[in-house]
């Protein structure tokens, strides 16, 4: 059986979205930016994704700019507030957690007088609206929040967030990370109450190479490319109008189809968690209760993850033992942030579902772990301490 949970590092491009990138490379493959036929036909196409991921996430199309991915998305938004802002105030507000897309911008804009701050998640992984508040003066320019975190799956609460800026009747632009919540929870952006979101295509079965900026109307970020004047001249370079044809049909089948994804991921989630909790001792779970159910964080102690990593692939299981782009970082920064010992993050790994899994493959996974976590801890000579 192959069973794949890794669904926060990357997904499986869906049928639509592969007919939707095949149709655009084999007959939509015009330049939208020329005037005959063959160019207004993909722009047309342009338009119509764009309209959906628009619909998608409750802004005009004329809100959101096509980026290469949700990396671009974060610079775009942190480097762009910090240009257009730092005459008004030095002073960025983020997280411990945020995903080095946020966190190496940040740094990156320390080196250029920016004051940054970064928020401690408590022992569950979450920020609340209260520490933000407390940080809080009047030269914070930007606020930049993830909504789901990659590795825990622990869901900020942005709404609050919103709230506690404007009973401080803060200015700040409020940016939220939404690439792991995209495609799961409602990223409505007015509900949400952000300026600025960033979302990317490979985390929604869409292709990687595609990615898409929220810009709140009104709000003006500095041009990010210069050149021939694409995404409203605030992007310039020719479209990737397949990847973004496919982030379209993605975002189509998220309208139709996002609570009953949900309602599956949920499935899978608790099945799995339940037959670890029941089957193998001496673990922990460090995802909250009350996390994104597309995430589950668990420790095995005694095992080191990277060797449990190997084994469960071996017969056909992936999983991860936090993000994937951060891999040959040693250790994990979030884990370590919540305030975990050094073998519960040595033991930890995450498993990450999409509307695909099914419980089966929660079922197969579970067997699998409990034979190969006492193997692996026999090897280890472990013994509960
Ligand atoms: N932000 C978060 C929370 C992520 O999990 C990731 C990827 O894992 C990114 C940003 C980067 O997205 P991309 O791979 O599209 O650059």
């Amino acid at each position: 059986m192959f069973v794949y949970f890794d669904n926060s590092a990357t997904t499986k491009p869906s049928e639509e979205v592969i007919k939707a990138m095949n149709d655009a490379l084999s007959v939509c493959w015009g330049n939208p930016s020329s005037l005959y036929g063959k160019g207004l036909e993909a722009e047309k196409l342009l338009k119509a994704s764009r309209a959906s991921v628009a619909k998608s996430l409750g802004c005009q199309p004329q809100e959101l700019y096509f980026t290469s991915c949700g990396t671009e998305s974060d610079n775009w938004a942190i480097k762009g507030v910090w240009e257009a802002r730092k005459k008004q105030g030095r002073r960025m507000i983020s997280t411990e957690i945020e995903h080095p897309a946020v966190l190496r911008c940040l740094e990156h804009l320390k080196k250029d007088g920016a004051e940054i701050v970064l928020l401690k998640p408590s022992a569950d992984g979450k920020i609340s609206a209260r520490q933000v508040a407390e940080a809080l003066t009047p030269d914070t320019v930007l606020v930049s929040i993830m909504h789901v975190n990659n590795e825990t799956g622990a869901v900020m609460p942005l709404k609050e967030i919103r709230q506690a800026l404007n009973a401080a009747g803060s200015k700040a632009v409020f940016h939220t990370d939404a690439v792991q919540s995209y495609g799961k929870l409602n990223c409505g952006v007015r509900e949400l109450g952000v300026d600025l979101m960033s979302i990317s295509g490979h985390k929604v079965h869409a292709s990687k190479g595609v990615g898409a900026l929220y810009v709140k109307s009104g709000l003006h970020l500095p041009v990010f490319m210069d050149g021939g004047g694409q995404e409203g001249g605030q992007r310039s370079g020719t479209e990737n109008i397949a990847g973004i044809a496919g982030l379209g049909a993605a975002a189509e089948n998220i309208l139709k189809s996002r609570t009953e994804t949900l309602e599956r991921m949920t499935a899978v989630r608790d099945q799995l968690r339940r037959r670890i909790l029941a089957e193998i001792p001496d673990i922990k779970i460090n995802s909250p209760e009350d996390a994104c159910p597309s995430v589950l964080n668990v420790s095995f102690l005694g095992c080191r993850a990277e060797v449990l990593l190997h084994m469960l692939d071996t017969e056909g299981i992936c999983v991860s033992t936090g993000s994937a782009c951060s891999s040959h970082v040693k250790g994990s920064h979030v884990l370590s942030a919540m305030g975990l010992k050094a073998n519960e993050i040595e033991g930890a790994l995450r498993f990450s579902f999409s509307g695909y899994n099914t419980l089966e493959e929660a079922d197969y996974a579970a067997d699998k772990l409990a034979q190969l976590a006492a193997a692996h801890r026999k090897l280890m000579k472990y013994h509960k301490g």
